[in-house]
């Protein structure tokens, strides 16, 4: 039976997160979190936390926030927008900067949550297929990009995982002149050295860089994203921002999240461990025939030689091991596996054999 009142709904097709089972003994690579820990710095800053200040309203220009990252940027504050995770950060890009009757474009295989935001706020989007090879076609992004309403990049790509070079994306943002372009760079933390868009900021008055705190910075519980750009564009996210809600940061995640830029000798400690057991890891696939693609994000994409995805993320589940599999057209022979600890990739790795032998 449907309501009158149901013809004035919003309705949307949500998006999927990955599972999260509250089970702690499983091995959980399905949604690319960090396996390290937080530091004993930062445990240290979370045991004191001042609970007066759960009373109070938390500062809703999270300054000390901002200006933390501002610092380790080496921007200005009025450069730096912080949100509710990098997904609460690309939402309010999405709803301020894409106002155009021109569609935005992305690639068809990306972050699943774009076309999602799309459909919810009523922004008309257009998908540039990715090239054979999985990469980004820089060509007919710089050709539509031109004609376009915006334009979104996660770069590193998920969940291919495969880095675009600076100077493609510079050809794009070039092109796309009269659009605001929005590099979502999760992963960019696991890519080369230099790879980040975030210096060039203030090349281009078009440019929007988004990071999160819950893949490099081991902190996907607390919910911390920001972006960077050049004042006018942050002054704009700022005022949609205030106008849907203002206290968005709560109080804990701009203390924490403050300390936790500042313990940069940790973090860069984890994101090499990581990048190690990632080179591993990909070799020791590629030796029982996974064709593995290319990453400089912490996790892998890769396709068993007799297109078993599916039966292997089934009969792994079973086994308390959790990779992720999208059921679609052109990755639907992929798994998407997070690294782990040496120990749960071992573990995996074992599993892979005895699942391949038997
Ligand atoms: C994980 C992820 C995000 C969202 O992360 P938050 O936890 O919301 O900060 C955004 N973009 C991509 C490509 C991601 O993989």
């Amino acid at each position: 039976m449907t309501f009158n009142w149901e013809k004035n709904v919003r309705t949307v097709e949500p998006y999927t997160p990955g599972e999260q089972p509250t089970d702690k003994n499983i091995i959980k690579l399905n949604t690319n979190e960090n396996p390290y820990g937080p530091s004993d710095e930062i445990k240290k800053v979370i045991a004191s936390l001042d609970d007066d200040y759960l009373r109070r309203y938390p500062d809703f220009a999270a300054r000390d926030l901002v200006k933390e990252l501002a610092a380790f940027h080496k921007v200005s504050d009025d450069m730096v927008f912080v949100g509710v995770g990098s997904d609460d950060v690309l939402a309010m890009c999405f709803m301020t900067f894409f106002n155009s009757d021109k569609p935005i474009i992305f690639p068809d295989i990306t972050y699943s949550f774009y076309p999602v935001w799309a459909e919810m706020l009523r922004i008309p989007y257009k998908t540039i297929p990715l090239m054979d090879d999985f990469t980004i076609d820089t060509k007919s992004f710089v050709s539509e990009g031109k004609e376009s309403g915006g334009v979104v990049i996660a770069n590193p790509n998920a969940p291919t995982s495969i880095l675009l070079g600076k100077d493609k994306i510079k050809e794009i943002i070039e092109s796309s002149k009269d659009s605001v372009v929005i590099v979502d760079e999760a992963y960019i933390d696991f890519a080369e050295d230099g790879s980040s868009m975030l210096d060039l900021v203030n090349d281009y008055d078009n440019l929007i860089v988004v990071r999160t705190y819950s893949k490099s910075r081991s902190l996907a519980g607390l919910r911390i994203g920001y972006a960077v750009s050049n004042p006018k564009m942050i002054k704009y996210l700022n005022d949609v921002k205030y106008s849907y809600n203002s206290y968005t940061m709560n109080y804990p995640s701009i203390v924490i999240g403050s300390a936790v830029i500042k313990d940069n000798d940790y973090f860069k400690e984890v994101i090499s461990k990581v990048k190690a057991t990632r080179e591993w890891f990909t070799d020791e696939l590629k030796e029982l025939g996974f064709k593995v693609l290319p990453s400089s994000t912490n996790f892998v994409f890769a396709s068993p030689q007799d297109g078993r995805a599916k039966e292997i993320f089934e009969a792994a589940k079973k086994k308390g091991i959790f990779f992720r599999y999208f059921n679609l057209p052109k990755i639907d022979d992929y798994l998407r596996i997070t690294i782990g600890v040496d120990d749960d990739m071992k573990t995996v790795i074992s599993f892979l054999k005895d699942f391949l032998t038997t």
